[in-house]
């Protein structure tokens, strides 16, 4: 579309790869007209091309910063989709010289939030409002309908509420945006969400490595495996895909194709062969077959699954909890859970659950003392030990699933070990120890007492 001088856009978008091309075209289908630029300015051309050809939408392409930001109606708003770290503090020095006080600058990236808190205080020297806004859900979400997260100026959110709650994703209780916070945690929230998303990955891939070692299924059982959880408590957007991924033939040769991508994170060469040969295995599995219930053992993963996923999830809402109470951001945890139902990677049915866990109780000190998921968790933990100690027993490892096991351990004991530690601390560096049945601070003269005493010493030998 030609841009013209009487009509400004409501909102402008520069970068223009896959995140900011799509989100422009998502803008302008929604029916609010955009301008939109990039440094590399064939992919302004190649953005207005698509959206004449997905039916003339309202987006306008710009060359230079200036016409860029002048094409866009004040306040303006200004969304910016570039690599995170300077190209970020470039293009906003680019924009920035032509915005006025008032205007925002929204940065859409996957960017460190004390850069965005440095950013806010900066262009607020010159009265421009800022936001960190995380995007997910890829290539897919920016074009259909992405999980927003925005946060910094509430000002600056409430100019643009309205393009964002169309843009996002829409599930049944409203569209996957809102304002999260002050300060970068629009960033940090996004960032917390990613390492969630890899937790789930992580777990989904150590239930496959139990089930196809271990329980020796074959690529179409772990799809029609995959396809049935997809429609029990483990409904998700990672599991469906998980599912098509073992549907897939190698088109350059025989088999599957997942079985032909290289595991990138593994070991290989020398060390793995050094470490084949100390233990004298072949493929590193150690033979548990014998005995084996195929039907239990998938049941029993998908129940280990699960009960990790949960403590996964609750360890990233407890660092979102710390941080927030560190920073003062007051994050409604609830409410982020609703909003990553829908457009971005980790979408499922769970987070309804987890959404409802917050809204009874907003203070939860953590998800796994929720008094569902509390039942849930006790009712699966047989289960979980058992995979855990089958995939110990064949040497394969599951480090997400132990780990998580571990966290739940730690809640569910009465007392821990740390005694010691506080002892051994309070020996070598007289950091002093707090007792269990009396306030204060104490040190003891830990050396001086244990030599001088024998006790218990004699009844060893
Ligand atoms: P990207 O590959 O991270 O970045 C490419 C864009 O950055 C291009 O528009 C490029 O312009 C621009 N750029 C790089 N250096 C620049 C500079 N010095 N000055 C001005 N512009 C510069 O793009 P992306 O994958 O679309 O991601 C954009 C942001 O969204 C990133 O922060 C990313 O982490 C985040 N994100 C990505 C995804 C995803 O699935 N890809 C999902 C969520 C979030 P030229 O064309 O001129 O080189």
């Amino acid at each position: 579309m030609e841009a013209s001088a009487a009509t400004l856009s409501r909102i402008g978008l520069a970068g223009l790869a896959v995140m900011g091309q799509n989100l422009a075209l998502n803008v302008a289908e929604k029916g609010f007209p955009i301008s939109v630029y990039n440094r590399t300015t064939s992919k302004v051309d190649e953005t207005v091309d698509r959206a004449r050809q997905e039916g003339a939408l309202p987006l306008f392409g710009q060359y230079n910063p200036r016409d860029f930001v002048l094409s866009i109606q004040r306040p303006r708003s200004v969304i910016i989709l570039v690599k995170a770290g300077a190209p970020v503090d470039q293009t906003i020095a680019a924009l920035s010289e032509h915005m006025e006080s008032g205007d925002c600058i929204i940065d859409g990236g996957n960017e460190w939030y004390e850069n965005t808190e440095r950013r806010i205080q900066e262009v607020s020297n010159r009265g421009i409002l800022y936001l960190g806004m995380g995007v997910s859900g890829g290539e897919d979400g920016a074009r259909n309908g992405p999980s927003l997260m925005p946060g910094g100026s509430y000002e600056a959110y409430s100019n643009v509420k309205d393009i964002l709650m169309k843009v996002a994703a829409q599930v049944e209780d409203g569209p996957c945006v809102t304002y999260i916070g002050e300060g970068g945690s629009g960033n940090f929230v996004k960032m917390v969400h990613n390492g969630i998303e890899y937790g789930d990955m992580q777990l989904i891939s150590e239930a496959y490595d139990v089930l196809k070692h271990v329980g020796g299924l074959s690529n179409s059982e772990l799809s029609e495996i995959f396809s049935e959880w997809n429609r029990g408590e483990l409904e998700s957007f990672l599991i469906e895909i998980t599912a098509d991924i073992f549907k897939v033939k190698d088109e350059a040769g025989d088999g599957y194709l997942v079985d032909k991508i290289l595991d990138k994170t593994g070991m290989k060469g020398t060390g793995k062969w050094t470490v084949q040969q100390e233990a004298g295995l072949h493929d590193g599995v150690v033979s548990v077959k014998s005995g084996i219930d195929k039907k239990r053992l998938i049941d029993d993963v998908r129940q280990a699954l699960y009960a990790s996923k949960i403590c996964s999830y609750a360890q990233g809402m407890n660092l979102l909890r710390s941080k927030s109470d560190e920073k003062g951001w007051n994050l409604n945890l609830g409410e982020l859970a609703r909003i990553w139902k829908g457009g971005c990677i980790i979408r499922a049915v769970f987070l309804d659950r987890i959404k409802k866990a917050y809204q009874r109780n907003p203070k939860l000190a953590s998800l796994i003392v929720d008094p569902e998921f509390a039942k849930e968790m006790v009712q699966r933990q047989a289960a979980w030990r058992r995979v855990v100690g089958l995939a110990i027993s064949a040497g394969i490892s599951t480090p997400g699933m132990c780990a998580s096991l571990a966290y739940f351990d730690t809640y569910r004991r009465a007392r821990l070990p740390a005694n010691l530690v506080q002892a051994q601390r309070d020996l070598f560096g007289a950091h002093t120890y707090e007792r269990i049945d009396r306030p204060g601070a104490f040190h003891t003269e830990w050396t001086k007492l244990a030599r001088n005493s024998t006790a218990g010493v004699g009844s060893l030998h």
